[in-house]
């Protein structure tokens, strides 16, 4: 086990599978005791179990992001627990696409309240011990499609970035605090997200990436560990394209 991260406490939002099972699992590989985040009590148990069996240290708490109530309730929990959070990984998203002629509003106000009003409301609930603790790091996993646009998809972009907005807004906030805010783009990523594409659309997707192939969970969660680490220290407000060369913005 490495021991980039040991001691400091980490929450990650969608740690039940894909990205952020993945997060959970590389932060408390590299020493950071993990607060796993998500609503399937059951998946969080296995993850749990997973980075216990590996030697390392994680809870799993109970939270939905699209629920304020629930939002206060597991900060709270996840405080009262640990005593801080030194990391906050926001990782749960959902995606309900369609096109702007079909798309309900309560597919738009859905995609909206879970990615972007679910990482500001959690943000809020975790920033004060935060800032008393004068060291923070809070990565938010936005999207290439936050960057790009995507047809089919503006809820979902408007939420990721959305995101970016808020990265780049509250790095100014914090910074006098010890405190990193940065984001994370990931391009196409092998997990049950994108398992529903079909394969039509993921061999169009295919032909935009020069690397030539999707990424994989442990290659974001790569990058979340390197900003999350002391050697990023000087890193904040910035976008990290994870994306294999799909978009290669500024
Ligand atoms: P995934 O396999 O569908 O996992 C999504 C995770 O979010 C699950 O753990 C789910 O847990 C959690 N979640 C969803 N709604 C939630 C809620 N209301 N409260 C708490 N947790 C909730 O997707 P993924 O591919 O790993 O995606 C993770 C993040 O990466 C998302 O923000 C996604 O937008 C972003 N991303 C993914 C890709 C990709 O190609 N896969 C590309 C760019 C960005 P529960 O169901 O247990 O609550």
């Amino acid at each position: 086990m490495e021991t980039k991260l040991k001691g400091r406490i980490a929450l990650v939002t969608g740690a039940s599978q894909g990205i952020g099972r993945a997060c959970a699992l590389a932060l408390a590989e590299e020493g950071a005791t993990v607060a796993l985040a998500a609503r399937n009590e059951a998946k969080l148990a296995e993850v749990k179990a997973e980075i216990e069996a590996a030697g390392g240290v994680a809870e799993t708490f109970a939270l939905d992001v699209a629920s304020e109530e629930s939002i206060k309730a597991g900060a709270k929990a996840i405080v009262e627990r640990f005593g801080k959070v030194e990391i906050l990984v926001n990782n749960a998203g959902i995606t309900k696409d369609g096109l702007v002629m079909m798309m309900k509003k309560a597919d738009w106000d859905d995609v909206i309240n879970t990615n972007l009003t679910g990482t500001f409301l959690l943000t809020q609930a975790l920033i004060r011990p935060m800032m008393k603790n004068r060291w923070g790091r809070i990565i938010n996993i936005s999207s290439v499609v936050g960057r790009t646009g995507q047809a089919g998809q503006v809820n979902y972009a408007a939420s990721k970035a959305g995101m970016l907005g808020v990265t780049r807004s509250l790095a100014r906030e914090v910074a006098s605090r010890g405190i990193t805010v940065n984001a994370i783009a990931p391009g196409y990523i092998e997990t049950q997200m994108t398992a529903v594409l079909d394969d039509k659309v993921r061999a169009a997707m295919m032909t935009q990436i020069p690397l030539g192939r999707a990424g994989s969970d442990a290659e974001i969660a790569a990058s979340v560990v390197f900003l999350a680490s002391e050697g990023a220290g000087y890193i904040t407000g910035h976008v990290l394209d994870v994306n294999g060369g799909m978009f290669m913005g500024g």
